[in-house]
């Protein structure tokens, strides 16, 4: 049975509508930027990305960085992803490209001279952990050289690791070498469904790594859980809550598996008579939703759980939540300054992707340019709608008169199209409208990418090359 039921989270609380979720749910962007990556325009090239960055020196002031760098290895492939990675036994792979992401850091490290402080650093893949540690801590000596890194206390320092690759000295290595938060990857713990998405890694493994992270001293351990799996039932999927209740990771984010595999070659080893039916999925989300927040999980927004003194929940409450391309962050309005193979860069109003081949990667700074491949320089439209879209995806409320009051338009003429539509979701109970405030309701939350689509312009124009965006639940 799948009716209305309220969530008792902690503030923000979340309403759960099957029949509303079965209606208007549709294919979406998850808005980790705005406009999406799929806009970028192969017209923007390393001469705008150095504009970019002259634009925020001439800025003035000091403002913090935040610090992407992209290890695309792994050593096996897990049949769901959707990741820009390198699937390799060949380790040596990896110290080639390892010389090369230094040179670009070192580049990047020239260009921000002077004002390079960065407050927020992660790495992703692939598998970052696919580095040795000696390579590691070569890294990390390198991005200190070339960066200021924040002191421990102020900086949040974030990796992504699979559990398959390290053991306890690792974990309390990777503390040393200055990360203090720690991303797990499990997506489910039943072993049929593991098998099934060619991701083996064994519970206690993924235990052993959370203890030792606690042991030294990270500041905050994430899981990552994906809900549509192959094999995944609502049965499996409580047996893993449980799990991962006991285990009490500070933050848990329960992503919905989009199956695209016209996008992503991996997929297409998945059987589609093996997925879950969408009743089943939103039997699974609904499940998510009671276990975590019984368990004293607040709900972020978009996939994402946190322990009420969690930073991200803690940030929510106080109106500084952020997001970028790694999901949510407190460090707002930071320049995001990426390197890596596709590795993107948010850099005043500009949004600028790497290279996406090891071969132009290495070119590109065997000439010494930074790989840049493709990009897009924000209208004022983009930057005001980037900020609606954001206030609605952290905040799930937006102030009218403060737009206002930041750009010179009237609100409700400048948006007559849009607040005609979000009239009808209003009729559906997902927000309400006043002439200062739009307020999504707890049973709106779940479908924030709805109410945020309404504002982004680029979707009005028509594709032809079918959906390349998951379903928004
Ligand atoms: S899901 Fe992660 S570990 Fe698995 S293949 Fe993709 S990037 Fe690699």
């Amino acid at each position: 049975m799948l009716g209305p039921q309220v969530a008792a989270c902690a503030t923000p609380v979340v309403e759960f509508d099957a029949a509303l979720i079965r209606r208007l749910r549709q294919s979406g962007p998850r808005y980790t930027s705005y406009p999406t990556a799929d806009r970028f325009s192969e017209a923007f090239g390393y001469g705008d990305y150095l504009q970019a960055v002259a634009g925020v020196r001439n800025r003035g002031g000091m403002h913090p960085l935040s610090l992407y760098l992209h290890i695309p290895f792994c050593d096996t492939v897990c049949y769901y992803c959707a990741c820009n990675k390198i699937v390799t036994k060949r380790r040596e792979k990896a110290l080639t490209y390892l010389g090369y992401l230094k040179r670009e850091i070192a580049l990047q490290g020239q260009l921000f001279a002077g004002i390079n402080q960065v407050e927020q650093l992660h790495l992703g893949g692939g598998t970052p952990t696919y580095l040795s540690d000696a390579q590691m801590e070569d890294l990390m000596a390198h991005v200190r050289r070339c960066f200021r890194l924040a002191p421990d206390d102020i900086g949040e320092y974030s990796i992504e690791v699979d559990p398959r690759t390290v053991d306890a000295p690792r974990i309390h290595s990777l503390r040393r070498q200055g990360f203090n938060r720690i991303s797990l990857g499990v997506q489910d713990f039943d072993a049929d469904v593991q098998k099934a998405v060619n991701r083996v890694q064994p519970e206690a493994e993924t235990r052993a790594v959370i203890a030792a992270a606690r042991d030294a001293g990270f500041r905050s351990v994430s899981i990552d859980l994906i809900y549509g799996l192959p094999l995944q039932t609502a049965g499996t999927m409580a047996a893993t809550l449980e799990k991962v209740i006991a285990a009490g990771p500070d933050r848990i984010s329960v992503y919905n598996y989009a199956h695209l595999p016209h996008l992503f070659k991996p997929q297409r080893r998945i059987a589609e008579e093996a997925l879950a039916s969408p009743d089943e999925k939103l039997r699974m989300l609904s499940l998510c939703i009671e276990r975590l927040c019984g368990a004293g999980y607040v709900y972020v927004g978009m996939d994402h759980f946190a322990r009420p003194d969690d930073e991200l929940a803690v940030a929510q409450r106080q109106g500084r939540l952020h997001r970028n391309f790694q999901g949510y962050s407190t460090h707002a309005d930071a320049d995001l300054v990426a390197c890596g193979v596709s590795a993107i860069s948010a850099v005043g109003p500009s949004y600028s992707q790497n290279v996406k081949t090891l071969d132009a990667y290495y070119s590109h700074l065997d000439r010494n340019e930074l790989p840049v491949a493709r990009g897009i320089w924000l209208s004022m439209d983009d930057v005001l709608r980037r900020l609606i879209i954001q206030r609605l995806m952290c905040h799930f409320e937006l102030s009218i008169p403060s737009v206002e009051q930041a750009y010179p338009i009237t609100f409700a003429a400048y948006f007559e199209r849009e607040l005609a539509q979000l009239r009808r979701l209003e009729q559906d109970g997902l927000l309400t409208i006043s002439p200062e405030w739009i307020s999504v309701t707890p049973r709106g939350r779940l479908l924030i990418r709805n109410i945020c689509m309404v504002f982004d312009r680029y979707l009005q124009e028509k594709r032809a090359d079918g959906p390349r965006y998951s379903r928004t639940i």
